[in-house]
């Protein structure tokens, strides 16, 4: 096994890499921008390298930058995250030119699956159903573009082959949009991914997205964990993700597995990867694309799988260990559901929210896991994506994991920066997502953000919070001393929540916690 670890992210995986490294008695090692010198994963680390400015183009994705990291500390493996050059083979060989570990995929499985397009070819070849599309579109051929997009019928998406986050997509209505379409994505993709090169898909609507988790090692095993529903989207990016989907029965789930099996065999892949489908509302399925990596949702998969870290599998593959029993069951057990905590407002269109996290309380109790970046004294940068963190709970099955969701979203307090809990809260409740009744295109044409009154009576729930935590100050605090300031920061924080849409549940605990800080 590896003595130390170089983890070149930031953020909440980093911390979660770190975490498991602890267990197995692995050093850590963090990269850094000047941005990030107070973050949590630098603290946390047993030793930390600053590897330049704020701006992840000269930090973060600098290869050389963090193979000299991973040499001056001397460690024996990296490992990538997500995002940043999780998914770039040329930062996977000069790893292996280094002479150290890369924990992911070799850089020929993650070039052949990397382009969206090449991995619709490999995907083609071993029999996996693809999207309807067509690969060979070009802004010089229009004549082709034409040709093809009446085949595959409109409405259709311009996608970018190199694209990620769901940029670099176009939803195209009618052929005389074709064109500027074409021009939009592939100038995108060009700027965000260095390559321009686009295709066309049939756009399947209504759609859920499905994708299932596998692992594979040296030795030709790939073990499947089942499937994951992501189908609560903005923009094409997830928000909140459930295993398993509902839509998915033990039959269909061993054919989505054996499919994404197919898929990583056919290109020799190795350690951690997500195979992602689309699925029609007569449950049939098409590939979409492989995320060679580990996924920001993959916490939902560990909760349903009896508890099975992810990462720890992901070192011991990298390690040259087999994956633990390939031919394992695929049933879950129970239901766990994971809600992005970004660091945007929900009542202001999603505009980013950053600044100082003057007060937090983090959610826990049973089934429940937050996995984040936040703590009391962050001054959120402005160089990295909205992620804060991840609030993931787990019940006997999705009715309860939606009450304890909703209980979790109350405990979160992140006084400073808004953050989009009031839009989480607001979609546990809604009839559609109760039932299940989910699909890609749901959010944005069937969900409404409701706006807050000024007289929201959660604002007096809040206050009514923040005058208990005042009586129960009255009631202890015959040695004065510094409770009052808690006090106050407790009552702004309930108010400010308010303000958000969230009442605060619990309001002793959250003043305790907070004067107990100081
Ligand atoms: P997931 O399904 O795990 O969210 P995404 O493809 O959306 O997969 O990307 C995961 C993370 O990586 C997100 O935080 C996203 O913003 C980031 N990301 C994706 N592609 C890129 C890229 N090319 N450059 C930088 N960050 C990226
Ligand atoms: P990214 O690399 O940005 O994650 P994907 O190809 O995985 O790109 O697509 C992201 C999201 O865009 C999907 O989860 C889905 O909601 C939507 N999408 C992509 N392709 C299609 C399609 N052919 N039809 C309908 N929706 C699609
Ligand atoms: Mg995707």
């Amino acid at each position: 096994m590896f003595k130390r670890v170089l983890i070149a992210n930031r953020g909440e995986i980093a911390l979660r890499v770190q975490r498991t490294c602890r267990e197995m008695g692995i050093e850590t090692v963090a990269v850094y921008s000047e941005a990030d010198r107070n973050a949590l994963h630098v603290r946390n680390a047993d030793r930390a390298v600053c590897i330049g400015p704020g701006p992840s183009g000269e930090s973060y994705l600098v290869i050389e930058k963090i193979i000299q990291a991973a040499r001056d500390t001397g460690a024996d493996a990296i490992h990538p995250g997500y995002g940043f050059l999780s998914e770039n083979p040329e930062f996977v060989e000069a790893c292996v030119a280094a002479g150290i570990t890369f924990i992911g995929p070799p850089a020929e499985a993650m070039r052949a699956l990397g382009g969206k397009i090449s991995g619709r070819r490999l995907m083609e070849e071993a029999g996996v159903p693809i999207v309807p599309g067509a690969n060979d579109i070009a802004l010089d051929d229009m004549e082709t573009a034409h040709r093809e997009a009446e085949r595959i019928g409109f409405p259709l998406l311009v996608k970018a082959s190199s694209g990620g986050g769901g940029r670099g997509i176009r939803l195209v209505q009618s052929a005389d949009e074709l064109e500027n379409s074409m021009r939009a994505s592939a100038a995108e993709a060009a700027t965000s991914f260095k390559d321009a090169t686009i295709f066309l898909e049939k756009y399947v609507s209504p759609a859920r997205h499905i994708e299932v988790q596998i692992i594979a090692d040296a030795h030709g095993n790939v073990r499947a964990f089942g499937e994951r529903e992501c189908s609560v989207q903005r923009r094409n990016q997830k928000l909140v993700e459930e295993a398993p989907s509902v839509a998915v029965t033990p039959e269909v789930r061993q054919r989505l597995c054996d499919a994404a099996i197919a898929a990583a065999k056919s290109c020799g892949y190795r350690n951690a990867g997500t195979v992602e489908f689309l699925m029609d509302q007569d449950g049939n399925f098409y590939f979409l694309e492989v995320n060679a990596r580990l996924q920001v949702e993959h916490p939902v998969s560990e909760l349903v799988y009896g508890g099975v870290d992810l990462v720890a599998m992901q070192l011991r593959v990298a390690a040259g260990e087999p994956v633990p029993d390939p031919d394992a069951p695929l049933d879950p057990v129970g239901w766990a559901i994971e809600c992005r905590i970004n660091g945007e407002d929900p009542f202001n269109n999603f505009i980013p929210s950053l600044g100082l996290v003057d007060f937090l309380r983090a959610p826990a109790g049973p089934g429940v896991r937050f996995d984040t970046m936040l703590f009391e004294g962050l001054d959120i940068p402005v160089f990295y994506d909205s992620l804060l963190g991840k609030l993931i709970v787990w019940a006997e099955d999705r009715e309860r994991a939606i009450e304890r969701m909703k209980r979790a979203l109350k405990d979160l307090i992140v006084s400073g920066p808004m953050t989009n809990q009031a839009f989480h809260l607001e979609l546990m409740d809604h009839p559609d997502f109760r039932s299940g009744d989910i699909y890609t295109s749901w959010l944005e044409s069937n969900f409404t953000m409701p706006a807050l009154p000024e007289d929201d009576p959660r604002l007096e729930v809040a206050l009514t919070a923040g005058g208990l935590a005042a009586g129960l100050v009255q009631g202890v605090s015959a040695d004065g001393g510094a409770r009052p300031a808690g006090l106050t920061r407790w009552v702004k924080s309930a108010r400010s929540m308010a303000r958000r849409g969230i009442r605060i549940e619990g309001g002793t605990a959250g003043w305790r916690r907070g004067s107990a800080s100081r």
